[in-house]
């Protein structure tokens, strides 16, 4: 299909210092919870992004100094002759397919625990680190700033040696040269602290050195959190971050526009934050300096992209997640193909496995992070060795990305879904506060399943057995999903409670299917992740008082991980809720919910109007179990988990079925001994 002209500003090429970018699209650095110990699964991820059509692929921060590591979180190295070596592959990768590769120059500064290493942590001032634990960290004297000036240069050096086109000075996300930019952690008494040009001297100095080392062949970008979002006190886009752009804007040759002081606001979640979220910040920058300006803003939207550059906001389109979501987005808006694009959710489930120091996922794109080690590409299927007949049975996200998958490897697939609509558990989830973008889970993968003729889709078809036996399908794949429990067990309880029904007692099923509430209520968490405070918004929204019991210590516990846990707990407490943190359910009696402290075990009674559990879940397997002919399990129907997990499940099973298990051991990342280490095997019998 031929390409939209309106989109065609998208594809022109745009000149970044001394090298020429081929398109708009260019994927700003992002974690991959990868590093430096898995670097086969990186080079083969930017490489794939690179031919999914981002003119600019960039790595993940890479650290110029053993004093900056953040371990056990993955991150990439420049400290020696090795590290070039290794990362000349991922550039080279990335230049293979005609893109520009850029590398982000990294100093964590009071961030970097350097357990690792066991470097002492620097900082502008002495004090406490910002990370909790018995240690602090080093003011930085003179000397000290004179060396990590000598590691930048070496570092820059190293990533021109490298074949990296664009070399970032990171002054964004609260690392070291945005420490001594913020007044609220440089309060220095010499030339780098006190006014304003003091505390920008580092970012200025930084900038320079990387121009006089390396800007005759790369590009000097500059990442910069223009608003702390720490108010008056720090660095605000109205204050010093205009002062900056103003002070220092035709410095280097690309300004990428971050914000906040941590991740969690810079790759803030849909359902905190809409697309193009940060456009203001982007746009008064723009106004500032003639330098081309990149910004994230979960782009997925042709249309809203055109929109940056011709209303002038940036000349880039800057994206992170939309780009882990569907690496092949340049390419599909290229080619005609706008509507295949798999638009990013907005979950933050890839922010997840970097912070809990896993390699890269993606809940829209099951094949994120498994470019090398399954050998799995996005957009490319292997044909099934023999094609069959393959039913299908449930249409929530497993039962959908499983029929898509089977449909393009050659598969005669029928999907049966009990309900009137596809989607399952993100029809109902989509339905909270903020959720709405998780449609797309469903809405892509519909919309690819209605193109393909080999593939029936049949509504209200609660099938059963007799029904599965009667179709006679090569395979069938049971897809059901899960319920939430009313037996209390949970994350802290490992056997069910004895609880009586009652008609004040309520699962999550029960809300989604309409039940009726009216009164307080009490809501017990023992899941941990969005739901319980979800629910807790929709009904505090709804003008019910809430009270929200959990063992854990803070509402949404686990969504520390997708960085929005301070988001969702402000909002709720900014709402009305009221908290009662460590708690244990014990038993339920009547009206009332007996939990234990968990820590002094001291009881406490909690009546209620109404309760609503949230708690474990249970595998809908009924069908399965009943059935006399083998099926597959998939999904939340094998084991209840995210809808992450859930779409990988259909895919893998799909990409694997009939295919020769010894072809479907993953490889891993080895590390390996030193070359000159002899070993037998038989040495050790
Ligand atoms: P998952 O996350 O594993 O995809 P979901 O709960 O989202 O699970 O989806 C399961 C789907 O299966 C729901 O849409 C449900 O209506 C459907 N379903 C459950 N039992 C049957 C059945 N016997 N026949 C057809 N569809 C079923
Ligand atoms: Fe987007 Fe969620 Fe995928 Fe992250 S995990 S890229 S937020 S869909």
């Amino acid at each position: 299909m031929a390409r939209n002209p309106r989109y065609d500003v998208l594809f022109e090429p745009v000149q970044i210092g001394p090298v020429s970018a081929p398109n708009r699209f260019y994927q700003t650095p992002h974690a991959t919870g990868m590093g430096n110990m898995m670097p086969n699964s990186s080079v083969a991820l930017r490489a794939l992004k690179a031919e999914g059509g981002w003119g600019v692929v960039c790595t993940e921060y890479c650290s110029i100094h053993p004093s900056s590591d953040e371990t056990p979180y993955a991150y990439l190295s420049l400290w020696d002759d090795e590290d070039t070596l290794q990362l000349a592959a991922t550039s080279k990768a990335i230049h293979a397919h005609g893109s520009l590769a850029g590398i982000e120059l990294w100093h964590g500064g009071s961030h970097s625990n350097n357990r690792g290493t066991r470097e002492v942590a620097l900082a502008p001032m002495a004090g406490s680190a910002k990370y909790i634990g018995p240690t602090q960290v080093k003011g930085m004297d003179l000397t000290d700033i004179d060396r990590f000036r000598g590691w930048h240069r070496d570092a820059a050096l190293r990533a021109q040696q490298a074949g990296f086109d664009i070399v970032y000075v990171y002054a964004g996300h609260d690392y070291l040269p945005f420490q001594f930019l913020s007044p609220l952690s440089n309060q220095r008494q010499d030339q780098y602290g006190g006014s304003f040009e003091n505390r920008a001297r580092l970012l200025r100095e930084l900038i320079e050195d990387t121009r006089e080392a390396i800007g005759d062949r790369c590009a000097v970008a500059v990442r910069l959190a223009i608003d702390e979002l720490h108010g008056d006190h720090g660095v605000t886009s109205s204050g010093d971050g205009r002062r900056i752009i103003e002070y220092l804007g035709e410095l280097p040759d690309l300004w990428d526009i971050a914000l906040g002081g941590s991740l969690g606001n810079d790759s803030c979640s849909s359902r905190f934050s809409s697309e193009g979220y940060q456009e203001q910040y982007a746009s008064e920058v723009k106004s500032l300096t003639s330098k081309p300006v990149v910004n994230v803003g979960r782009f997925t939207s042709p249309d809203t992209m055109v929109g940056q550059i011709k209303r002038g906001v940036q000349d880039f389109i800057g994206a992170a997640r939309p780009s882990i979501a569907d690496p092949f987005l340049p390419h599909k808006i290229s080619q005609g193909r706008e509507d295949e694009i798999r638009e990013c959710i907005g979950c933050n489930i890839c922010r997840s496995a970097n912070n809990e120091g896993s390699p890269l996922r993606c809940t829209q794109n099951p094949t994120m992070g498994e470019e090398w080690r399954r050998g799995w590409h996005p957009e490319n299927f292997k044909p099934a060795n023999q094609p069959a007949s393959m039913l299908v049975i449930g249409g929530g996200p497993a039962g959908l990305e499983a029929a898509l998958t089977l449909g393009k490897r050659g598969h005669q697939v029928t999907l049966a879904e009990a309900s009137s609509v596809l989607g399952g558990r993100v029809v109902r989830e989509s339905s909270l506060p903020g959720l709405q973008n998780w449609i797309r889970v469903r809405d892509y993968r519909t919309y690819m399943l209605g193109q393909m003729e080999n593939v029936d889709i049949y509504l209200d078809s609660n099938l059963s057995t007799a029904d599965i036996e009667e179709f006679a399908a090569d395979a069938v794949v049971i897809a059901t999903g899960c319920y939430w429990r009313r037996d209390g067990l949970g994350a802290s309880v490992s056997s069910p409670l004895s609880i009586r029904e009652n008609h004040n007692l309520f699962t999550p099923d029960d809300i989604f299917n309409g039940a009726s509430i009216s009164g307080d209520i009490l809501i017990y968490d023992d899941d941990h992740y969005m739901m319980a405070g979800a629910l807790a918004e929709m009904f505090l929204a709804a003008g019910h008082k809430v009270r929200y019991v959990s063992p854990a210590t803070t509402v949404s516990s686990w969504t520390a991980m997708t960085d929005e846990q301070d988001f969702i707990q402000s909002k709720l407490l900014s709402m009305g809720l009221s908290t009662s943190f460590s708690q244990k359910i014990d038993k339920i009696v009547e009206n009332c919910m007996y939990t234990n402290c968990i820590h002094s075990e001291k009881p406490i009674q909690h009546t209620f109007e109404n309760l609503v559990l949230v708690t474990g879940r249970e595998s809908n397997d009924r069908v399965f179990r009943e059935l006399n002919v083998p099926a597959f399990r998939i999904g939340d129907c094998l084991v209840p988990s995210s809808i992450a997990d859930a779409v990988y499940s259909g895919h893998k099973f799909a990409r694997e079925y009939d295919e020769d298990p010894v072809s479907l051991i993953a490889k891993r990342e080895r590390a390996l001994l030193q070359p000159n280490t002899t070993l037998h095997l038989e040495d050790q019998a």
